[in-house]
């Protein structure tokens, strides 16, 4: 099956088909630098990531670009309330967004262009609009003309007659329009300006990643992603604007993601019931984050709790459980001439149907339950009194699968905080050695008290017929 997304443009899902053939361009709308990002905003930046890099490992090439809105209200607002420049507000949460987006395991993306490093484009692209009509201009302040571009709504479904009607009654009146959006902002004393054609001024946000995504990516690209709230007006903005001023398709397939509720309500600093996803790192290793975005759809709405977080650790525990015993199982193993055609074929299956759900418009739930399946096989594999051959070939196969698949689900870094410590390791193996001993002695009872007292610690002896060997007791 051929890769599959759902586009919000054409509300169906769509075979991909990149714009030229093996390369993906990718735009993802990036944050506003006026505070931590909370872990609602960190959804997208997972998600994204997690599926530019499954692009990537199904061998396309991708190119990636997010911007940085670093002038905006909010920033203004901010810099005023702590009598500092706006500047260093954007600075500062600037510096922050990255070191977040490190720590949650997101790979850089190949731009991050920032609106302030970009007003020259941004100027060119307003006067483009203007000469084409699409844009006017009133006392240093540029509006988009919605009235002139026929395609507007098209990507929300609304219709801009009852748009109008329903808009509330305009504070700005000079505008032709109650739904024309700025481009250009004049400048008002005291804020951060630009020189421009029309005085000095800022730009509006959504002109910005009309910019950046033509600038990096070209006239039209493959996917523009972003979160659901962003269809309307943002991304029917950003159409306007860039179809407006190429005549050309600004993007092949739109995708938004759910949001992340809490208590029922969208989690949103506006309703100030939100966690930071710096916070939340403290209290849990980021792959546990990743874990949880990962067992949902990312389109589905998801409730966040400590509990639900709590469930994704302990799902992921299990998974990284049954690696660690799988590398104990394998340990002294030799694998030449080991080729088990049919091993070898059960675990295809098992792979393929994971990459078919990862292709029906990323499915990550269903490619997380395929993962289980996995790990339930290498369980009931472990729980036997002998292995054969073929078991051992089997587990071979389910690590490799699993650390393949981790190259875009960036999840098995928990291993670290689950390592135990090399002298926790070599007091076990004394253990053994004297269990064995004891064995050797027929003293059955009290090489049984250690077997137990190592079970109430979670330390589970297999005794194989040939050896003897430890593992992590799995989770049920
Ligand atoms: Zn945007």
């Amino acid at each position: 099956m051929a890769l599959q997304v759902y586009n919000t443009l054409t509300n169906k899902k769509e075979e991909v088909v990149p714009v030229t053939p093996g390369k993906i361009t990718m735009y993802l709308c990036g944050p506003t630098v006026y505070d931590y990002f909370h872990i609602g905003n960190a959804r997208p930046f997972i998600v994204y990531d997690i599926f530019r890099r499954y692009l990537k490992y199904r061998g396309y090439d991708v190119k990636f670009v997010m911007n940085v809105t670093d002038i905006d209200d909010k920033i203004i607002t901010k810099a005023i309330k702590e009598a500092v420049p706006a500047s260093e507000v954007a600075g500062k949460y600037t510096n922050a967004f990255f070191e977040d987006l490190e720590k949650l395991g997101v790979e850089p993306a190949d731009e991050y262009p920032k609106a302030t490093e970009n007003i020259n484009e941004i100027i060119a692209l307003i006067e483009r609009l203007i000469d084409k009509g699409l844009a006017y201009q009133i006392e240093g302040d540029v509006y988009y003309s919605v009235a002139k571009f026929s395609g507007y709504g098209k990507l929300s479904g609304k219709n801009i007659e009852e748009l109008k009607s329903g808009a509330r009654i305009e504070i700005d009146a000079r505008k032709k329009n109650p739904l024309d959006f700025s481009l250009w902002k004049a400048a008002k004393p005291g804020e951060p300006a630009w020189d421009s054609p029309w005085g000095k001024g800022r730009p509006g946000w959504h002109i910005e990643c009309s910019v950046m995504s033509m600038k990096y990516l070209g006239e039209t690209i493959d996917i523009h992603a972003g979160g659901s709230d962003l269809v309307f007006p943002h991304h029917e903005n950003e159409i306007a604007q860039s179809e407006g001023a190429s005549g050309k398709p600004f993007v092949k397939y739109w995708m938004h993601n759910g949001f992340l509720n809490i208590e029922g309500e969208k989690m949103s600093k506006s309703l100030g019931n939100f966690f930071t996803a710096r916070d939340i790192m403290k209290k849990y290793h980021a792959s546990v984050i990743r874990m949880f975005f990962l067992q949902k759809h990312y389109k589905s709405p998801v409730s966040f709790s400590e509990d639900r977080i709590l469930e994704s650790q302990n799902a992921l525990e299990r998974i990284i459980t049954a690696m660690q015993n799988i590398d104990i199982v394998l340990k002294d193993i030799d694998f030449e001439d080991n080729d088990d055609q049919k091993v070898v074929e059960q675990i295809a299956g098992l792979k393929s149907e994971f990459l078919k759900n990862m292709d029906d418009d990323f499915n990550t739930a269903g490619a997380m339950s395929n993962i289980f399946d996995l790990v339930k096989e290498a369980n009931h594999i472990l729980s036997k009194t002998s292995l054969l051959r073929e078991d051992y070939i089997t587990l071979k196969e389910i690590r490799a699968i699993i650390e393949e698949f981790d190259s875009f689900l960036g999840i098995l870094s928990y291993k670290e905080e689950m390592h135990t410590s090399v002298s926790e390791d070599s007091l076990i193996s004394i253990l053994l050695d004297v269990r064995e001993q004891l064995r050797k002695e027929k003293l059955w009872n009290l090489s049984d008290e250690i077997r137990d007292k190592l079970a109430n610690l979670g330390v589970e002896i297999k005794d194989y017929p040939d050896k003897t060997i430890w593992m992590k007791k799995i989770k049920s």
